[in-house]
Order: structure tokens, then sequence, then C-alpha cells
């Protein structure tokens, strides 16, 4: 058999370029908070695969259950017929929903097929085309995807032209609009409404206005949680224009962010949701979920797709919804929030870190840490701190690997996400953040 390094450089030979990677190693196992690596590392996993393994690496209970689905039907296809799990699945979600009237559900694969499964449902239910998304929003990488992702160039350079009919708005957040820290959040939210405003008016009328597409907490974008009076503001336009609503939980929902899903923040009701990662905790599966009196309009057929909601996936999830509510996940969400919150806030203030964070911020186990920018990173840039070293949060991530934890940081800005499993113990998060602390200290010094 080729050993570990080979097998890195077979990999590194045949495996297309086009795919990043945070580390060069096979990935061999994982179990609970912990990933274990061909080379023999253990490296205690804050990134949760991108916001996936919520419970855990292969949770014994949600491999149970898909082995045992395995045995019994792996491929029922929904143009087919319906499967058991399937419906097992909606009827584990429907009390889960932010509002009651979500009751009408579609399963796709991933997070990409559920937004362009989103798009497509809105210009139907409105009979208009045009989407309306965020400056700094994720929504994926297929190409109605792609069109409404505006978080960094590299997810669509080279790959134009996009689908047509786009707009963006910016949203409430004080470094992308060059605002202090501390500019009230309504003062945002009330310009980045009027940039709304001007953009029906001057760009998009509102008879040609399919929907907006938000994240309930931008995630690629900078993780940064949207205003409640933001969200509700893009309801009242929405409301007012025949506009639908897509709320993009893919990354946020299923207990993300210390509730079900983080638009229950803002109380605002979408009118098409998608959800994705955290619902099978691995098993690709996403869904697009929306009011029976809207999806009754969609004819037979125009959706669908060869491995969509896939049996086993479904029923993974049936048993993350089972787990989730046993295993009292939020309770855990918020209690290691308050500690993971502390334990940045106390890095921040400390002397040795020389101003080099500007923001700690975040919901739930869905928390951000954004450093100075250094020098030349813009046009202007009103945060940058000269005394700071050249991509902080980047040489951060590479330092707390090389000290067993993996980390990720976000789009354009010098942001570290911690996004842990929600499960996760008291003493491995206090792990973690004692090792972060650590390379954040040797880098800054
Ligand atoms: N929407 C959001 C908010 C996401 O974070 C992601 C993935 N990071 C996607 C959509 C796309 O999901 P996928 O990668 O499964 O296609």
């Amino acid at each position: 058999l080729p050993n570990h390094a080979q097998l890195v450089e077979f990999g590194q030979k045949h495996v297309t370029k086009g795919l990043g990677r945070q580390v060069e190693a096979v990935i061999t196992k994982g179990k609970g908070s912990y990933v274990e690596l061909g080379d023999g590392r253990e490296l205690l996993d804050f990134t949760s695969g991108i916001g996936v393994t919520n419970l855990g690496h292969c949770h014994p209970r949600v491999s149970a259950a898909a082995a045992e689905q395995c045995m019994n039907l792996v491929h029922g296809q929904c143009s087919i017929g319906f499967t058991k799990p399937y419906l097992e699945l909606i009827e584990k979600l429907l009390p889960m929903m932010p509002h009651p009237s979500l009751d009408s559900f579609y399963f796709w694969n991933s997070g990409s097929e559920a937004v362009e499964g989103a798009i497509k449902m809105a210009r139907t239910f409105t009979g208009r085309q045009n989407i309306i998304c965020m400056q700094g929003g994720y929504h994926g990488r297929t190409f109605g995807a792609m069109a409404v992702t505006k978080s960094k160039t590299v997810y669509s350079a080279g790959f134009n032209p996009l689908m047509p009919g786009v707009f963006s708005i910016p949203f409430p957040y004080w470094h992308q609009l060059s605002r202090p820290k501390d500019t009230p959040t309504e003062e945002l939210s009330a310009y980045c409404l009027n940039q709304l405003s001007l953009l029906l008016s001057q760009q998009t009328t509102p008879k040609d206005t399919a929907a907006i597409i938000i994240e309930s907490v931008v995630g690629e974008g900078g993780y940064v949680p949207i205003p409640t009076e933001f969200m509700k503001g893009l309801r009242d336009t929405c409301d007012q224009h025949g506009i639908m609503l897509i709320i993009d939980e893919v990354q946020s929902g299923f207990g993300r962010t210390g509730k079900n899903f983080a638009i229950e923040y803002s109380g605002v009701k979408p009118d098409i949701m998608t959800i994705a990662k955290g619902l099978a905790n691995g098993f690709p599966l996403s869904g697009i979920v929306s009011r029976k009196e809207l999806t009754d309009k969609l004819t037979p057929g125009s959706m669908g797709g060869t491995y969509a909601g896939s049996a086993v996936s479904c029923a993974a999830g049936v048993e993350v919804a089972n787990v989730f509510k046993e295993e009292k996940i939020l309770d855990n969400v918020n209690a290691r929030s308050v500690e993971l919150l502390a334990a940045l806030n106390t890095l921040a203030s400390k002397p040795e870190v020389k101003g080099a964070i500007l923001d700690v911020r975040g919901r739930g186990l869905m928390v951000a840490v954004e450093f100075a920018s250094p020098k030349g990173t813009g046009p202007y840039d009103p945060f940058v701190n000269r005394s700071v070293p050249e991509k902080l949060a980047s040489r951060v991530a590479k330092r707390c690997l090389e000290k067993g934890l993996l980390i990720l940081t976000t789009s354009v800005y010098e942001v570290i996400r911690f996004i842990p499993p929600l499960n996760i113990t008291k003493e491995d998060l206090a792990k973690g953040c004692k090792i972060f602390a650590e390379a954040v200290e040797e880098i800054v010094r």
C-alpha cells in the first residue's frame, strides 16, 4: 500500500487544482470533535467540515440510522415515489420551522442546489425575473447561486457571463460601509434600506423583481449577524411590492446560532427558506421550504433531481432531529457560546495583542474574530493597522493547525470563524480557545 506521503502526492497530481485545501493530508477518521490524518496527527475540529457535522463526526446514532436505511432502500428517486424517511423528516422538521406557514418541502443534495430551487420558485410564484442579493453574501457555486454570491471574486472570476437580472445592495456591516465599529446598527440598517429603495426606483422596478435573498448571518462574507431592523425592513419592502423574501439558513440553521434557525432572532417570516449542512450531519442533503399555497403554483415535473432527497440522507436527517432534541443541543450551544465569547473578548483586550483584533462577534457557536487589515488590502480601508503583520487571519489559522486546531477564515476581511460541533464539550472548547490565543500572541508579537 502507498504510504501517506505517496497518497498526498497522488492527490496533488490527479485532483483538480480548482479545489483549495486547508491541510495537505488525507483525513482518515472523524470522531466527535476530532479528525485524524493519515500521517498520524489528530486535530481538534473547529470547522465542523464548514458548519456541517453539528453533532460531531460520525455520531453513532446518525451513522447507525444511515446504515440501517442502506440495508432497506438506498435509492428511491423522488420523481418515482415517496420514501418513508423523506416523509418522516418532514414530520420532524415541521415543528422546528421559524414560522408555521412554512409547510411545503422539497429536498435536494447541496446548499447551492437549494438556492437554485429557491430562485426558480420565486420566479414562478411572482412571474418576475430579477433577484436582489447582498454585497458580501454567499450562496454557492452553481450558476444561479454563483450569480447571487458577492463575497469574493474567486468564486466567479473566469466563469462569466453570470445569470443576468441580479442586483446587489450593501448589508449593515460597519467595516464594509467604512463606518466605526460602534455605529448603531439602526444607522447602518437605515443606510442599506435606503440603498434598497433607490435600487427599486433606479435599477430594478418592483414589477420586475422576484426576490430578495439574504443569509440570516452573512457567513463567508464575514460572519455578520443581520440586525433585526434590517430584516424587518426587507420584509416590509417585500410585503409592499409582492417580492419573495428568500432566507438562506444553509450555514446558520439547525441550532448553529443558539436557536433552531437564526432568522428567529428577528421574528421575520421567510417566504422561502433554504436549509442544508447541519440538516443531515454530513450526509448530502438540502431543502427548500415554502408555503403550500405558493408551491401549488409549480408545475409537476418542473422540479426534480436524480439523487434529490436521498433516502439514506433523509434517514440520517431524521436521527439528527431526534438527537438534537434528546441531547438538548441548543442548551449546549448557548452555554458554550458564553464561554467562547468570553475567552475571545479576554484575548482581544490583552495588551500583547496590541489592537490587532478589531472585533469579536457572533451568536451561538457561529462566532468570528476580525483582525485589523494589514496595509495594502484595498483601495481605501479606514481599519488598516500598519503595525500588524500581513494576512493575520490566514497566518493565525496556519499556526493553529501546527498546534493541532483546525480553523477557517472567511472571504476578503481578516476574519477567523469559530464553528465547532454544537455538542462540543466545555473542555474541548477551552482547549481550542487556548491554542487560538497562543497562536494569535505568537503571530502578533
Ligand atoms: N448558502 C450558504 C449560506 C452557505 O454557507 C453555503 C455553503 N458554504 C451555501 C449556500 C452552498 O452550499 P453547498 O456548498 O452545499 O452547495
